[in-house]
C-alpha cells in the first residue's frame, strides 16, 4: 500500500521542535525519527500508514544543527510522566 504523504504546517514543525531536547548528532540518548514526534500531534492517522513531508528543516536546539523527518532525536522529559 502506498503510503500518504502528509504536507506538515510550520507551525506542527514548530511544535514538535518545542518537543526535543537533542539529536543523535549531540545526544546518545536520541532514540526516535523526528516523524515520531511530528506524529504524536496528529494521531488520526496510523504512523505506518504516512509519511510526513516538512516545509522547514526544524532546527536542534543543543547544537543548533538541522532536524528533518528521519533525524533521530531525543525527545523532552515530560516531568509529570
Ligand atoms: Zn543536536
Amino acid at each position: 500500500m502506498d503510503k500518504l504523504l502528509v504536507t506538515v504546517s510550520q507551525a506542527a514543525v514548530t511544535q514538535a521542535e518545542r518537543a526535543i531536547e537533542a539529536c543523535h548528532r549531540c545526544s546518545d540518548r536520541a532514540e526516535i525519527p523526528f516523524s515520531r514526534v511530528l506524529h504524536s500531534f496528529r494521531r488520526h492517522y496510523r504512523e505506518d500508514e504516512v509519511e510526513y513531508i516538512l516545509p522547514v528543516l526544524a532546527q536542534c536546539p543543543t547544537c543548533c544543527g538541522d532536524v528533518d523527518e528521519n533525524t533521530v532525536v531525543q525527545v523532552k522529559q515530560n516531568p509529570s510522566a
